[in-house]
């Protein structure tokens, strides 16, 4: 294990040093945040993955990623801040979680009333197993909210899966979608015949995504399923609130409006 990462889980736990941060997930104190397990830096380097300086991607702090306690990723920190601050979710409405954390899902099912409905076509401990790209079994227009974090890079067609989102929202409901998304390119590299492993880390940064877009391409292919899309950047966070909980400071949060 890297000494980063252990240096800083020992002193979260035994230090007496202050713990100025607060992990706006579990409410522990935290003294630092985790960095990302260097089994993704290894990787990057054993297959030649060639976007591997910080700051390449959007929305990650390898850095600052996970809570020492909850194991929160940074970016289910930012969902939890956008979720406690714009959203009125109540007994009478349905979020649909769809490949659902386990510390965010706590966290949605503590902090508010509503039907909250999880969905996967892999994970067994979800309510409703089921492939995005074909929700047949959600109605249409039966949710008031959705959350689709980091499976686009991994579908097989991200514009049905898309589609699949904006079908079973409400008129004028919102989602947050988010992937992985490369700064400093314009494109997308994608190949759903592709399942090499080799060549998977090689091109799209991991043994399971098929997929690497640029913000160009994912905003414009949501648009073209219907959405308006909104991008909530770090600088419209508050900076001593963003610090405390360990959001990334090159965040960009998608929201979409049907
Ligand atoms: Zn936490």
């Amino acid at each position: 294990m890297q000494a980063n990462y252990f240096i800083r889980k020992v002193i979260n736990k035994f230090s007496l040093l202050p713990k100025k941060k607060q992990c706006n997930i579990c409410d522990s104190k935290v003294y630092d945040y985790l960095p990302l397990p260097d089994h993704y830096q290894k990787n990057f380097l054993k297959y030649g993955f060639p976007y591997t300086q910080k700051g390449a991607f959007e929305t990650i702090d390898t850095d600052h990623f996970f809570c020492p306690d909850c194991y929160s990723m940074d970016r289910e920190r930012l969902y939890a801040w956008y979720l406690k601050k714009n959203t009125v979710l109540t007994k009478n409405n349905r979020l649909l979680d769809f490949a659902p954390s386990a510390s965010l899902s706590k966290w949605i099912k503590k902090n508010f009333t509503c039907q909250y409905v999880t969905a996967d076509l892999f994970m067994d401990e979800v309510d409703v197993k089921t492939d995005i790209e074909d929700m047949k079994v959600f109605d249409t227009e039966s949710f008031d909210f959705v959350i689709c974090s980091h499976v686009m890079e991994h579908v097989n067609n991200d514009i049905k899966a898309m589609g699949e989102i904006y079908r079973v929202l409400k008129p004028g409901a919102k989602a947050i979608i988010m992937t992985p998304i490369l700064k400093n390119f314009d494109g997308v590299d994608e190949d759903p015949s592709c399942t090499d492993v080799a060549e998977r880390w090689r091109r799209f940064g991991q043994d399971d995504h098929i997929r690497l877009y640029s913000q160009k391409v994912f905003t414009t292919r949501l648009k073209e399923v219907g959405f308006t899309v909104e991008s909530i950047t770090a600088g419209q966070i508050p900076r001593d609130y963003a610090l405390k909980a360990g959001l990334p400071a090159n965040a960009v949060l998608y929201v979409v409006t049907k």
